[in-house]
């Protein structure tokens, strides 16, 4: 058996390999290498893997030690965001050490967490689990969550807890919210402005509309408050808006996108039907045709309402638990029923900028963390 390379050589390895996903398909490149890398290492270490294909050029990474019920999960994206190279002091995909920080693409966000993890159990080396111990590697976090929205659909994996190891600087995250991005289509009928009951202007329907939107987030800014974020409630933003061609023409076509941020509890769907009830009763008015359509699947929003996994991070960590404004995968490994804790090691901060790095000490530090993480949870 192969023995495994060290923590920085594995990295070194996996931001070597692009796995840039963007919704721009110029940009966008497959993450099999770094799944098959991940692979590699997990078997040597007596998982079994299964590499399950999410698009094409797309997969997860679900690697299993142990069998039975219960058990943890390490989780952690494989993908990254792209890159602009001017920004960068260094070759992004050359993992370079300066100042007692390991620079690269990917090199906290989060390539980093996967080799730590692996480098964890090297060293634990677990013969008999009493729970089993899933090291999983996810696809296209960093643009439509696909990887984690197939795994929640398939049903899997099944286990006790979860740490997903986003860069939080080894502080327990144990909310945050979700993310809604909409499109109101209203489509009326234009006829010459000097007798404006010919048609139906979609832009005074909009404005219905609008007034409609700011009631709504004024109620969730009533009824939701949730102390635990910096902005304790949902907010929701109208941000860009299009319609109209002419003074002298009742304008036929009006479009206003917006984002709508919910805190933990909220469900999208419920969200999207109470506002569709809006928009129904604005079209009975105004006899506008209005369509509300999403303009991406939406990241619900995630909340742990306390539970042993949080307990142990925060005693391992001596941080008590906090809320992010970032989304994550969490919410779709809750929905497995897991309890989900996010943390891992490195800052948000410098994410998705030039000369992304992890910091050497806090990498280490971690590596005993999800030590005492898997001998409390699955020996
Ligand atoms: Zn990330």
């Amino acid at each position: 058996m192969a023995a495994l390379p060290s923590w920085i050589d594995m990295l070194t390895e996996l931001v070597s390999h692009r796995s840039i996903s963007s919704a721009n398909p110029d940009l966008d490149t497959s993450n099999e290498a770094v799944i098959d890398a991940l692979a590699t290492w997990a078997e040597s270490l007596g998982f079994r893997c299964q590499k399950l294909p999410v698009s094409p050029g797309k997969f997860n990474l679900l690697a299993t030690l142990g069998e039975g019920a219960g058990g943890l999960v390490l989780s952690g994206h494989t993908d990254t965001v792209p890159f602009d190279a001017d920004g960068w002091d260094s070759d992004p995909f050359v993992l370079t050490q300066r100042d007692n920080r390991l620079h690269g693409l990917g090199s906290t966000d989060m390539k980093g967490f996967l080799a730590l993890a692996l480098t964890a159990v090297s060293e634990l080396n677990p013969k008999h689990l009493r729970e089993p111990l899933i090291l999983l590697g996810t696809a296209d976090e960093e643009s439509s969550m696909d990887g984690a929205r197939a795994l929640a659909q398939a049903g899997y994996p099944r286990a006790r807890f979860a740490v997903i190891g986003e860069p939080t600087g080894l502080v327990p995250v144990r909310a945050h919210k979700g993310i809604l991005m909409e499109r109101i289509q209203i489509n009326g009928q234009s006829a010459h402005s000097s007798n404006p009951d010919l048609g139906v202007s979609a832009l005074d329907a909009m404005h219905r509309v609008i007034g409609e939107l700011h009631d709504y987030r004024n109620e969730l800014k009533a009824d939701q408050v949730d102390p635990g974020f910096s902005v304790p409630w949902p907010t929701l933003n109208l941000g860009c808006i299009h319609g109209g061609d002419a003074p002298n023409r009742v304008c036929s076509d009006c479009a206003l996108d917006f984002d709508l941020r919910p805190t933990p509890g909220l469900d999208p769907d419920r969200l999207r039907a109470q506002i569709d009830a809006r928009l129904a009763q604005v079209a009975e008015q105004t006899g506008a045709d209005i369509r509300r359509t999403p303009l991406f699947e939406a990241v619900p929003p995630f909340g742990n309402p306390g539970g042993a996994l949080l307990d142990h991070c925060a005693e391992l960590t001596g941080h008590a638990p906090i809320t992010v404004g970032f989304g994550t995968e969490a919410p779709f490994l809750a929905a497995l029923d897991m309890e989900v804790v996010v943390m891992g090691p490195g800052s948000i901060d410098v994410a998705h900028q030039p000369n992304e790095y992890l910091p050497i000490d806090q990498a280490q530090q971690s590596m005993g963390i999800i030590k005492q993480l898997i001998q409390k949870h699955c020996l």
